[in-house]
């Protein structure tokens, strides 16, 4: 058998696109894909005729094949991949190629042919390449029945300029946009579950994530730390963060303890944390807060504590959790990846120094009169002196 080559057409959803823009995104993307896949064995990837085509080095197998198709799914922006071989613009030469790709399909006992004619200058037309090619791979599987409507298996083919693409295989990509197609933001992350599923939520539509991690520091150990950093590495895969900057904020949250009313803390806390978040992001020119804030969850989401907290940044604080149940957010982190390393207990700052009794419906004179009683001006820049940084690779922050 020929040793056609093996490629991964990148399909991208259109909506919306249109001019300037679609050809930023699809760069945006395809550079995005390029420095992701690095590790892999790939010759070169192109634009062809509304997607992008990865094209794969000579020796691959149907196991890493697959393996880069999967990875390039999780990728923000991509809509499907499929996955096969390029071959000439030759009817002969598209059987022998549709052929391959339904032997490594494993078990299967309906299928159909789907052709696409992407120029008017081949000269079959779709139809009668479903007809013709359907025909010659069924006689190459007579066992195997042509369904039209739902078969188990489909046999796409794209006639493009200058050759064709055919593939038995195609997957559903994640969707969103390309990281760095939406500006920067500033993630607040616990090594919870939420936050990072709220992170890896904003970068799934285009924006760069900077992360932001209080660690208890140093009157707790620094477990969070490691775990946060475990989960930026998740995020890392598909392109979704740049940086994370830790601060060791557990001195400030013992001072806050003593200094304010018990039910206030956390309330305290959170206002603070957001004060440094807001400078941060302001240094890394990022356009909003993000936060796995979920509503009602726990006693500092309720909408008077979450407007206590706000109130102590004038940019945007995005939520994209807010609406979601928690058991929807522990699937999406099952699938994210980031479950297990946030089911593992690390004891950050606001499980240190919790009051027994949390205020759940704090107002705001009162919150000002306690914030009134921390030398936060001393403090701020202080803090600021002690963040440490850690940078991840993120082809859409460059
Ligand atoms: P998560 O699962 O993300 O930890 P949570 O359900 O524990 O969230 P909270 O503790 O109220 O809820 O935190 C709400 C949000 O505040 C988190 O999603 C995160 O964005 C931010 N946050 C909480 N603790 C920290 C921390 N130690 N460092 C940075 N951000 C934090
Ligand atoms: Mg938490």
């Amino acid at each position: 058998m020929t040793d056609f080559q093996r490629i991964c057409l990148v399909h991208y959803h259109e909506i919306g696109l249109k001019g300037k823009n679609r050809s930023t995104f699809e760069m945006r993307l395809l550079r995005n894909i390029e420095s992701l896949l690095q590790d892999f064995p790939v010759v070169t990837i192109q634009r062809i005729s509304g997607r992008l085509c990865v094209f794969l080095r000579e020796g691959t197998d149907f196991a890493l094949h697959t393996e880069v198709a999967q990875f390039i799914a999780n990728i923000p922006g991509v809509a499907r991949v499929s996955f096969g071989f390029k071959c000439p613009r030759d009817m002969d030469a598209m059987i022998e190629a549709g052929i391959g790709a339904m032997a490594e399909s494993g078990q299967f006992g309906s299928f159909k042919v789907q052709a696409r004619r992407s120029h008017t200058d081949f000269p079959v037309c779709s139809m009668d390449m479903n007809r013709i090619i359907g025909g010659a791979l069924s006689d190459a599987y007579p066992q195997v029945k042509v369904q039209m409507v739902n078969p188990d298996l489909t046999v796409g083919i794209e006639v493009v300029e200058g050759s064709s693409y055919i593939f038995a295989h195609s997957i559903r990509g994640i969707g969103g946009l390309p990281v760095g197609s939406s500006g920067r933001v500033m993630c607040l992350m616990s090594s919870g579950i939420d936050s990072p599923v709220a992170a890896w939520r904003i970068a799934r539509r285009g924006a760069v994530c900077f992360g932001i991690h209080f660690s208890g520091r140093p009157q707790t150990a620094d477990t969070s730390e490691y775990l946060v950093d475990d989960i930026a590495h998740v995020l890392e895969k598909t392109g979704c963060i740049a940086r994370i900057y830790v601060v060791p904020f557990g001195d400030y949250q013992r001072e806050i303890a003593f200094k304010v009313p018990p039910k206030l803390r956390i309330v305290m806390y959170r206002r603070l944390m957001f004060m440094i978040a807001e400078r941060l992001a302001k240094k890394v020119h990022a356009g909003a807060i993000v936060t796995g804030e979920s509503l009602g969850q726990v006693a500092s989401q309720t909408l008077e504590n979450i407007n206590a907290t706000n109130s102590a940044v004038t940019l945007p604080v995005l939520r994209p959790l807010i609406g979601t149940d928690k058991l929807d957010i522990i699937n999406d982190a099952q699938k994210l990846g980031t479950f297990e390393i946030s089911s593992q207990d690390a004891p950050d700052c606001c499980t240190l120094f919790m009051p027994r009794s949390p205020e759940t419906h704090a107002k705001m004179e009162d919150v000002l009169a306690a914030e009134a009683l921390l030398p936060l001006d001393e403090w701020i820049p202080e803090i600021m002196e002690k963040i440490e940084r850690h940078d991840y690779r993120c082809p859409g922050s460059r």
